[in-house]
């Protein structure tokens, strides 16, 4: 799937300028190609899916080294893509590598998703929000669910062991107004155990007190 959709030249354009700034600046554990190779398929995973089209508005919400939101950039020319970092390290990387890239439909936000999904110009925007690897679903939803248009979807990159999380969401998915409409299970290469992506969509209204003040959504889930 993911080779029709980033073809092998901008895989390893990525991948050798990648390992670039991450020796410098220190960005993930991926040090080797295949490392950063592995993060680049799990990038793709929901390419497939979601049907990105051109036009559309995607909100990476702690990119960190930019996955999935600048692999998302890369692949799909047409989309218009925000990474989203509180580190400001982490943003200045992404910003070198997208202009690297060539990449003219990507935009970085530095900040905490809490602050900035208050601010008018991000706040109820999105078409799509992504995020990997920040943190536990009811966390998590907090700090992006702010950030979707009405009927907005959000895909959360979760592990085999999603289940628990999920139960334990339910109050922030009431709370937030989304509802889970997908479980999606895939492998990445030689791995034997699942991954899988989370697809909610955004059905109620939103209260003004989410996400509620920085550090609160990670201290004091909504559970
Ligand atoms: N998505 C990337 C990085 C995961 S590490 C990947 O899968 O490789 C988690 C990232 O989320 C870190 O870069 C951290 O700075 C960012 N992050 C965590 N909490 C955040 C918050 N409240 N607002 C903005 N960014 C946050």
């Amino acid at each position: 799937m993911s080779e029709v959709l980033l073809r092998q030249e901008d895989r390893e354009k990525f991948i050798a300028l990648f390992l670039e700034e991450n020796a410098v600046h220190n960005l993930s554990a991926a040090r080797t190609s295949e490392a950063v190779g592995a993060l680049v398929e799990d990038s793709l995973a929901v390419a497939g899916l979601l049907e990105l089209r051109e036009g559309q508005s995607l909100l990476d919400v702690g990119t960190g080294g930019g996955f999935p939101g600048l692999v998302l950039a890369q692949a799909i020319p047409g989309l218009s893509v925000t990474l989203l970092d509180a580190v400001q390290k982490k943003c200045s990387a992404v910003g070198r590598l997208a202009t690297a890239l060539n990449r003219t439909n990507v935009q970085v936000c530095c900040g905490r998703a809490e602050t900035l999904a208050h601010q008018e110009d991000l706040r109820e925007q999105f078409d799509v929000v992504v995020a990997k690897a920040v943190a536990a679903l009811p966390t998590l939803l907090e700090l992006t669910v702010p950030f979707l248009a009405r009927e907005g979807v959000l895909v959360a990159y979760k592990g085999p062991r999603y289940e628990e999380e999920l139960l334990q969401s339910r109050t922030a998915q009431s709370e937030l107004g989304v509802e889970l409409t997908e479980v999606h299970a895939y492998t990445l290469g030689q791995e034997t155990e699942p991954r899988s992506l989370l697809f909610f969509r955004r059905t109620g209204s939103l209260s003004d007190r989410y996400p509620r003040r920085d550090g609160l959504p990670k201290k004091s889930p909504l559970l």
